[in-house]
């Protein structure tokens, strides 16, 4: 397959272009780190190849199958948003089992041990969502998005809520995931060197545009 073709992307909301006429093209496996200013259009473009917002123009694609006028749960995608709220009448195993709930009892208790594992959340699956601090609430969100293996995730701050050393262990877990199931993803992030660790190419935007593309490298290489 050939991964995911945004083409000549646009989100509006009223007069403001949040997004404006992106192209991306992601390999199968590739993990693209996506940084840029507060008001860049990060979201809006997550948003928009997830199909939560509607385009004002451009197309999807995942393996040149056009996805566009798809609903997102017809997408094989996998989101994980700031706001992403978890469902507080389940507990943290519950939560990680929205989306699998298609598999046997045994196989969905394997991997929502599997995964609270790797999260460092093992000893909360029973615990009630209103329990949890902000960044354990995160990691389950985490959690919650690999469950059902997507294709292509699209993960915006995944790691904002937690303390310095927790994010620097778990980018490292997430990419290693990532990479281990041969994972698409697209990861915003404002930090840098969490770019760097997590990410194969990385692209800056700036005013709703990619300004910059390419490998870490190539794109903190001195001028
Ligand atoms: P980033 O994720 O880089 O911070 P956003 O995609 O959130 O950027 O925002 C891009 C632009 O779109 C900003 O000007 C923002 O104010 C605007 N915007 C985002 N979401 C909405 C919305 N729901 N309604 C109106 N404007 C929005
Ligand atoms: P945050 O950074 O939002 O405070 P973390 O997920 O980084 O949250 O948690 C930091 C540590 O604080 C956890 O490893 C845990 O030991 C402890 N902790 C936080 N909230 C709780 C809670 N509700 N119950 C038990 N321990 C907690």
């Amino acid at each position: 397959g050939s991964g995911l073709a945004v083409r000549d992307l646009v989100v509006r909301f009223g007069n403001t272009t949040a997004v404006d006429h992106v192209d991306l093209d992601l390999a199968p496996g590739e993990i693209l780190a996506l940084l840029g200013p507060s008001g860049s259009g990060k979201s809006s473009l997550l948003r928009g190849i997830a199909g939560l917002e509607p385009l004002a123009g451009g197309l999807v694609a995942w393996d040149d199958v056009d996805l566009t006028n798809e609903p997102v749960h017809r997408r094989g995608f996998g989101v994980m948003f700031q706001d992403g709220q978890l469902f507080p009448h389940r507990d943290v195993g519950g939560n990680v089992a929205y989306g699998i709930e298609h598999l046997s009892r045994a196989e969905r208790a394997h991997r929502v041990g599997e995964l609270l594992d790797l999260v460092g959340l093992t000893a909360y699956e029973r615990r009630a969502i209103t329990t949890l601090s902000g960044g354990q609430a995160q990691r389950v969100a985490l959690a919650r998005s690999l469950a059902p293996h997507p294709r292509l995730l699209l993960l915006d701050e995944p790691l904002s809520a937690l303390d310095r050393a927790l994010r620097e262990r778990l980018v490292g877990v997430l990419r290693d995931t990532l990479k281990a199931t041969g994972t698409t993803a697209i990861y915003v992030t404002h930090d840098q060197d969490e770019a760097f660790a997590a990410a194969d190419r990385v692209a800056v935007m700036g005013a709703g545009r990619v300004l910059r593309i390419g490998t870490p490298r190539e794109v903190w290489r001195d001028p």
